[in-house]
């Protein structure tokens, strides 16, 4: 099964995604995850990506479709993929088409989370992740259940990113408005969207997801 989580920034693509990949034995793929690993790797990409990335802009088309073209060849995505953060710009939208085009392969659905831009800000300048297994928490909506130690590995290191700031946030809001949204039409022409209430709590946007992949023809 071959499936793309979109939205703006802090709408939980990523916590979403995750619980996609265990209950369908799917590979998430973040390209923000594998950006931020090529910023610590301090490679050429990273190097390339670290202030565009702090700017709270799109790093090129060209470097981010070489990247997915080579991690959905990798044998954990043998099954099929949950792809997060990718594709952001119509060009990335048609890319991947032809990708999986020459694997003889499809789409099969495309969920789109709509959350208002208000609720945003505070989701994305309050949370953070477990430094050692990556489980998501948030000052506010989703504390750890004994503070300062994670629920799902113990550890008691947690780090925020670079970019989750107000100020950041609202950049990558409008690159969200200005570039992501357009590829919506391109993915409600072919049949693929399927739109999601990301406002709802974690658990009802996992059941809204799951009620509209079992409506999704096989
Ligand atoms: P994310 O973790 O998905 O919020 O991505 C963090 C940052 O990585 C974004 O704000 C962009 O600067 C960059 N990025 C991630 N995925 C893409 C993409 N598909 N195209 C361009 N830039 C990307």
């Amino acid at each position: 099964m071959n499936l793309i989580i979109l939205g703006p920034p802090g709408a939980g693509k990523g916590t979403q995604a995750k619980r996609l990949q265990d209950r369908y034995g799917i590979a998430q793929i973040s390209t923000g995850d594998m950006l931020r690993a090529e910023v610590a790797a301090g490679s050429a990409i990273g190097r390339e990506a670290k202030a565009v990335m702090e700017a709270g802009q799109l790093v090129s088309d060209a470097i981010l479709i070489r990247m997915l073209r080579a991690r959905i060849e990798r044998p954990d995505a043998a099954k099929g993929f949950i792809l997060d953060g990718f594709p952001r710009t119509v060009p990335q939208a048609e890319a991947l088409d032809g990708m999986l085009g020459e694997k003889g392969e499809k789409l099969d659905a495309v969920i789109q989370l709509k959350v208002d831009d208000a609720a945003l800000v505070d989701r994305i300048a309050g949370r953070y992740t477990c430094a050692k297994c990556g489980a998501g928490y948030h000052d506010r909506y989703q504390r750890p259940r004994v503070a300062g130690v994670c629920d799902a590995c113990g550890a008691t290191e947690f780090i925020r990113r670079a970019d989750d700031n107000r100020e950041t946030v609202t950049a990558r809001l409008a690159a969200y408005h200005r570039q992501t949204a357009p590829i919506l039409p391109h993915y409600a022409a072919q049949g693929v969207l399927r739109v999601v209430d990301g406002m709802a709590d974690i658990d009802g946007v996992t059941r809204q997801i799951e009620l509209a992949l079992e409506a999704t023809p096989a």
